[in-house]
């Protein structure tokens, strides 16, 4: 599922940041996008406009911090206002669902409800 998946690409990485964007079916998160042409610095991600797919489905974005403060930068807060409705930011160390904060395009803070597939 796409939490797991955020957490380990995050694992995987740290110190860089990960980013990606996240597709969104009816009210639930599906699905990571990890965009080859991404840029991952020590303490920069940026995914350039001109490759982001062209597709409703794309809610928003993740990213994570090498730190535990999964609180938006300023950076981030620019980048929130021009892409999506829903921001994931992962911090350090990855573990779970607390390590990850989700925002609005303004950086407000919003509850998000992780969902269990029963896999019947
Ligand atoms: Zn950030």
């Amino acid at each position: 599922m796409a939490l797991q998946f955020i957490l380990a690409a995050s694992r995987n990485i740290y110190p860089n940041e990960f980013m990606g964007l996240l597709r969104m079916e009816g009210d639930v998160i599906t699905e990571v996008l990890v965009l080859p042409q991404s840029i991952w610095g020590e303490s920069f991600a940026s995914i350039s406009s001109a490759h982001i797919p062209i597709d409703n489905t794309i809610v928003g974005s993740v990213h994570s911090h090498p730190s535990p403060n999964n609180r938006p930068s300023e950076t981030d807060l620019v980048e929130f206002g021009r892409s999506g409705a829903i921001h994931m930011i992962a911090g350090y160390p990855y573990r779970g669902m607390g390590d990850i904060a989700c925002y609005d395009h303004s950086g407000n803070k919003v509850g998000i409800e992780v969902v269990y597939e029963t896999g019947d």
